[in-house]
């Protein structure tokens, strides 16, 4: 099958004194294999914890996965001791992040860290890890990789550490990259050529990619397919061509009108912005998530939550103005 991770009605929740935030509300998506696929929706939707609910890198003290499946290969990765997932991340799924700085250790060497990383998988010779660590440092574009394997992380450049990152999450050669916001604290010049850098990978690596971002520019240069996620749930996804097109929810559009045109010389502060806030996880109104905030809200959308429904062979849509349902209200 062409499907390398399945994701059926992930729930995550994170119990607090302030009560249950449903952060991951039943969600489903899949990532085929050799696709970009995106995350996209403003801060506070689920797409982080998305993520790490696939690798269960919560902070256990809070955040648990209390429902769905996570399949990799027909795996499902919610049945795996803590060993068997352990191997998962370091050698099936990797992950970078914002600030590599966070998963860098700032103590040892990117020589000494992407080689242990090496080491921890493969029987080899230090000496043999030393040298593919210097290998993945220029496969990655670092123009003095024999330098930079004896640099400590804040020697770097972001953009630099940011290519190290990816290094280390290639040395494991891993079937699926997860990026969460790689490019969001880097120049725009740079956030270009790290997302081209991860887009040439994943071709040499025959891997998926994972994007998580809120930013649609980077969706539209770098993945195939989107999932739109807000408050919690998936409430589009498709094509990226065919959503940048044609977008069907109602926050999809707005997050369509507040993005920046390259082609339009239009200051930032003037773009139409969606008014009102993504609801707190444990605040959440009834009916659709959006309906305070949606210009096209019906009497329904403040009573009940529209299900994902399918539109065309690609296309996914929660919103009631395209469920039959709905036709009968008017
Ligand atoms: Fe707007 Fe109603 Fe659609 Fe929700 S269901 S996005 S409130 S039209
Ligand atoms: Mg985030």
């Amino acid at each position: 099958s062409d499907v390398l991770l399945d994701i059926t009605d992930l729930k995550t929740y994170f119990f607090t004194e302030n009560g249950v935030s449903k952060a991951v509300d039943g969600v489903d998506f899949q990532v085929h294999k050799g696709e970009t696929l995106a995350i996209v929706g403003e801060s506070g939707c689920g797409k982080s914890v998305t993520a790490m609910s696939i690798l269960q890198i919560l902070d256990k003290a809070v955040g648990r996965i209390v429902g769905g499946r996570i399949l990799l290969e027909g795996t499902n990765l919610l049945e795996l001791s803590n060993r068997e997932i352990r191997r998962i991340r370091g050698k099936e799924i990797s992950m970078i992040f914002q600030e590599p700085m966070t998963s860098l250790n700032p103590v040892f060497t990117i020589g000494n860290q992407i080689s242990e990383a090496i080491l921890v998988h493969q029987r080899i010779a230090k000496s043999a890890a030393w040298d593919e660590a210097q290998r993945l440092l220029s496969l990655v574009g670092i123009p003095s990789p024999e330098r930079t394997m004896r640099d400590y992380p804040h020697q770097l450049s972001g953009g630099m550490r940011q290519r190290a990152m990816i290094a280390m999450a290639l040395s494991c050669n891993p079937k699926l990259l997860i990026a969460d916001e790689p490019t969001t604290a880097l120049d725009v010049t740079i956030q270009a050529q790290v997302m081209e850098l991860i887009d040439s990978v994943k071709t040499q690596f025959g891997m998926s990619v994972l994007l998580i971002t809120h930013d649609l520019g980077v969706v539209a240069e770098s993945a195939d397919r989107v999932v739109v996620m807000y408050a919690g749930k998936v409430v589009e996804q498709g094509e990226v061509g065919a959503i940048f097109e044609n977008a069907l929810h109602p926050y999809t559009q707005g997050l369509l009108q507040s993005m920046p045109r390259l082609d339009e010389d239009q200051p930032i502060g003037d773009l139409p912005e969606i008014a009102g806030m993504v609801p707190m996880a444990n605040d959440r109104p009834e009916g659709c998530y959006f309906h305070p905030r949606c210009p096209k809200a019906m009497d329904i959308c403040r009573q009940q939550m529209p299900e994902l429904t399918t539109h065309g062979e690609t296309r996914d849509v929660r919103c009631w103005l395209y469920t039959p349902e709905a036709s009968n209200e008017h």
